[in-house]
């Protein structure tokens, strides 16, 4: 049973719908929210928005911009620090449903929703941040300034793989610098959204401030861009997010873009062993790779590949496969049906190019759930699908360097540059690679995944799109600048 949620419904299956303009709204299709680890529950059900609510939703958060706008900051702040109180309190359930319906372990899920509540105190705080500048006037008599306003409505895209700490760097900023939101969240985890959206709600948040459309994107993806927004804050894949970023650029319309990564690890010859091999294996495996700053390409040199690769095996046999919500599980299953069938077709792409999983390679049969064991590959070249493409899944592509400079090269060789991650005891050196290397992120002597909350976030080349998340930085993409020339009426 879905826990502390407004929901209708019979028997012990939740049937969630859409929040618009400060009422709970259905719908007549009803989606199958399902458990990843046993594929037979059925976690919840969505009664689905069409495309009109998508549009009432727009037009609600239309509605409600200019009296949140004119709310003095700190009292939009407030709301978000009672928000991220109120997630505290029910991490238990919130993490327990996460984990339900996508599919990680209990332990990152509870690890998710306290960065959830953190992100929402952080952008609290930011509200009592100064918001413009003022500036030496050529006149005598003008008073000059600049100040960050808000952008309007906002439109947030979110993906499953993050279903809270995502939404969580997205809505909180938009809310806290002023902005009134529409969020359509990933079909997969509708669960979780509702659990955010009544945080938020049960902070105080008035009615249309927050508009939530839980649907298929084909169905109510167009209403909501048309609706208009004013910006577009997506995380996802590169195909849907170039897609959204033209029918946007169309319209006139902000974008953000956070889309895929393939992250290099960069062992070199001095590196410590252990060290590396689990930080690699923590940013291939961990959430089952389904994160976009998962390690996915290890390059080593050459006197390290053997056992490196050594090490790397043990622990993708050793780590622990099963229920995320068994405290045991280190792995849990892949989010969806399409998920598994994905890395499957990777890994057999892979074996034509010559490749050899080393560990896994293969689905593992566990109480019917989409579960693929982690798994190392040697012998790909680098144009081989499974070193160029983002895989989402539990893959680490060994690749063999000869010295330094081949390494680099071979990590910058492709079209993502979302984070990289870098092991040597010589700092000089690292530092070097954090210069060359086209990242938006770099780890030294860390796993490529995992971030911090007041950095900037986002990558270069093909991986993001528009400014940073995260950090002060998110006020660049939330607030626009008006500029104020004031001249005193004369005497
Ligand atoms: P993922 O593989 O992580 O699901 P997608 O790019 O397919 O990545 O989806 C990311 C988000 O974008 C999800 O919320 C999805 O429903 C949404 N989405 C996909 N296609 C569209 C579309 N045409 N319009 C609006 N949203 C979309």
């Amino acid at each position: 049973m879905v826990s502390s949620l407004p929901v209708t419904g019979h028997s012990d299956v939740a049937e969630l719908r859409s929040y618009v303009g400060g009422s709970w709204e259905g719908g007549a299709t009803v989606l199958d929210d399902l458990n990843p680890a046993h594929p037979s529950e059925v976690v919840a059900q969505v009664q689905a928005a069409d495309a009109r609510l998508a549009a009432d939703a727009v037009a609600a958060a239309r509605a409600a911009f200019p009296a949140w706008r004119d709310l003095p900051a700190p009292a939009r702040g407030e709301i978000l620090r009672r928000a991220a109180d109120l997630l505290e309190q029910r991490v238990d359930d919130v993490s327990r449903d996460l984990a339900r319906e996508e599919g990680k372990t209990l332990a990152e899920a509870a690890g998710e929703t306290q960065r959830a509540a953190a992100i929402l105190r952080y952008y609290a705080g930011q509200t009592l941040e100064a918001d413009g500048e003022t500036y030496p006037s050529a006149s005598p008599s003008t008073f000059l300034y600049a100040r960050r306003e808000p952008i309007g409505v906002v439109l947030a895209i979110t993906p499953w793989n993050f279903p809270i700490a995502i939404p969580a760097w997205k809505l909180a900023p938009a809310l806290a610098y002023g902005n009134t939101v529409v969020w359509k969240p990933a079909e997969l985890v509708p669960v979780t959204a509702v659990h955010l959206v009544c945080a938020l709600v049960d902070a105080g948040l008035p009615a249309g401030v927050l508009n939530v459309v839980l649907g298929r994107s084909s169905v109510v993806g167009e209403a909501l861009l048309a609706g208009p927004v004013d910006a577009l804050t997506f995380t996802g894949s590169n195909e849907v997010g170039r897609q959204l970023q033209l029918q946007a650029l169309e319209r006139g319309t902000k974008v953000q873009l956070e889309l895929g990564g393939k992250n290099p690890a960069v062992v070199l010859a001095d590196a410590d062993l252990e060290l590396a091999a689990e930080q690699i294996a923590r940013g291939a495996f961990l959430s089952a790779g389904q994160k976009c700053t998962a390690t996915s390409r290890v390059i080593v040199e050459r006197s390290l590949f053997e056992p490196l690769a050594e090490r790397l095996v043990e622990r993708a046999r050793g780590w622990r496969l099963g229920d995320p919500l068994d405290p045991e599980t280190r792995v849990g299953p892949l989010a969806s049906a399409a998920q598994l069938e994905r890395v499957t077709g990777f890994l057999e792409v892979a074996r034509r190019d010559g490749g050899e999983a080393l560990a896994g390679g293969e689905p593992a049969a566990i109480d019917g759930g989409f579960y693929f064991r982690p798994t190392v590959v040697a012998g790909l070249g680098p144009e081989s699908p499974m070193v160029r493409d983002e895989v989402f899944g539990p893959v680490a592509a060994l690749l063999p360097a000869d010295s330094y400079e081949e390494a680099v090269a071979l990590a910058n060789d492709t079209p993502f540059g979302l984070s990289a991650a870098v092991f040597t005891r010589d700092l000089g050196r690292a530092l070097r690679f954090a210069k060359e290397i086209r990242a938006g992120v770099v780890k030294v002597n860390q796993e490529s995944a995992g971030l911090e909350l007041q950095v900037p976030f986002g990558g270069t080349k093909a991986s993001s799109s528009g400014s940073r998340e995260q950090g002060k930085a998110a006020r660049e993409f939330f607030t626009e600048w008006k500029t104020v020339y004031v001249d005193p009426p004369p005497p």
